[in-house]
């Protein structure tokens, strides 16, 4: 979230204040983390929740997870947005942000590589059609 945030910084003579719009989509995309916390852990605690992601030893016990956010299809959704509205631009911009440094942290720690699906697709193959 930090390295978002300078990153937004560092745009913002080139975008004006529209560094906001980053700088939110950026931060926003991962509440799909706590509502999937929510629904299958049945808890409403957001400490308990930022924990839970962060623990090495729990997180990997639950498997693969679908984050609604930080699929290919969504991607692909603001990307043709982004073409009817500036807004969905920096929208992108916050989004595309924040999934390189994802994938930047999933590749430098072990415990969470490949606990994610990265696409409704790949989930429904995966949950519907193979089990
Ligand atoms: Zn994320």
């Amino acid at each position: 979230m930090i390295a978002g945030i300078i990153i937004s910084a560092l745009l913002y003579p080139i975008y004006g204040l529209n560094v906001l719009i980053i700088l939110i989509s950026n931060i926003l995309i991962d509440a799909d983390h706590y509502l999937w916390y929510v629904l299958k852990i049945k808890d409403k605690d957001l400490v308990k929740a930022f924990k839970f992601y962060k623990n090495r030893d729990i997180r990997p016990k639950y498997g693969r997870i679908l984050h609604i956010f930080h699929t290919a299809e969504l991607l692909i959704l603001i990307i043709i947005l982004n073409f009817y509205s500036r807004f969905f631009f920096f929208v992108l911009i916050g989004m595309v942000i924040h999934l390189i440094l994802d994938v930047i942290y999933e590749f430098n720690n072990e415990y969470c590589r490949g606990l994610r699906f990265w696409s409704f697709l790949e989930y429904f193959i995966t949950k519907i059609v193979i089990t």
